[in-house]
């Protein structure tokens, strides 16, 4: 049984910040409520008042400018996200990691933004996100800011918002041309399952080199890119030992954690198995 908490579903984001200010600490933003709902049952989180930013307009946004980018508004649903054919062509990896979160009656109602404002270290859209370079953009009645997606994360279930602000969109921008992009995640179950690890990469060629990226959920207090594993790769060798090199470099910055899902020296063997899966497929296709 939940406690009694009072509810409101302003339409515009003048109501919205006029209670957000009222309630202070107090007040919760509920966009599919997938998570927020489970927490405030389970006593994780209490509030006394939810705020369903559902109906207001300006949150709805799903938009694709081509040679700018992709933005995703506050309330679009992963469904959305998921049927969307220029998120499937332009940002594959996105829409892979969208794909594997939870089944369709969740994906109904949760929202990427909701998944990256839980700020689990599982949120499996977050490592797509990172590789992709996506800025956040913060509203609140004091002004607005946009702040990368690797500074938004700052603990387990913590971010830089504060309880007056809301996440008001993501904006994802063109990523390099040509590049291949996949999330590999390991569950527990062949079927909806939080990560046990999740790895999102990608790769294009720039000038003679193959670039990449790299991404994980489920390895640290935060979804991690592993920038040093991304420059180890870069340095002279062949495609063998520059794989082998990043694989090491990434085992070494990841610390996981032994839970209900899997033990740390399962999860540290996993980041080696699924870097290197992911790589020898990046280097195959670019
Ligand atoms: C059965 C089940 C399976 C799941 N499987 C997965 C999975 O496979 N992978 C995965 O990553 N997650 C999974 N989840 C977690 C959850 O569904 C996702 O994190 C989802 O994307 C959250 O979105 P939401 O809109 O429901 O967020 P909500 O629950 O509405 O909000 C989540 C948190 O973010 C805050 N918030 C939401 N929107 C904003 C905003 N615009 N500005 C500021 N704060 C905001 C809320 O206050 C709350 O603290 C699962 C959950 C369940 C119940």
């Amino acid at each position: 049984m939940l406690p009694k908490i009072e509810y409101s579903c302003p339409q515009t984001l003048e109501e919205l910040f006029e209670i957000l200010e009222k309630y202070k600490e107090q007040a919760k933003v509920l966009a599919g409520g997938t998570d927020l709902l489970v927490s405030l049952r389970d006593r994780i989180e209490k509030a006394r008042h939810i705020v369903d930013i559902k109906k207001i307009k300006e949150l709805e946004k799903l938009e694709y400018r081509e040679g700018e980018g992709l933005v995703i508004g506050a309330t679009v649903t992963l469904r959305k996200i998921l049927e969307s054919r220029v998120v499937k062509e332009r940002y594959p990896v996105l829409w892979e990691a969208v794909r594997t979160i939870g089944d369709m009656i969740l994906k109904n109602r949760a929202t990427l933004v909701g998944n990256i404002c839980n700020a689990s270290p599982a949120a499996d859209s977050a490592p797509a996100l990172l590789i992709l370079e996506a800025k956040v953009r913060i509203l609140s009645r004091e002004g607005f800011r946009e702040v990368p997606i690797e500074n938004f994360f700052t603990g387990v279930k913590k971010t830089i918002l504060k309880p007056w602000e809301i996440v008001k969109e993501v904006f994802v921008p063109e990523p390099p041309r040509n590049h291949f992009g996949r999330y590999l995640k390991m569950m527990r179950v062949m079927s909806e399952d939080l990560s046990v690890v999740g790895v999102a990469g990608l790769g294009y060629r720039e000038g003679g080199d193959v670039k990449i990226r790299l991404a994980y959920s489920s390895v640290a207090p935060t979804p991690l890119r592993i920038r040093e594993a991304e420059e180890a790769f870069l340095k002279p060798g062949t495609i063998e030992e520059k794989i082998e090199r990043a694989v090491q470099i990434a085992a070494e910055k990841v610390s996981p954690i032994s839970d209900v899902r899997g033990s740390a020296e399962y999860r540290l063997h996993l980041v080696k198995v699924l870097t290197r899966r992911l790589l020898k497929q990046i280097v195959e296709v670019v």
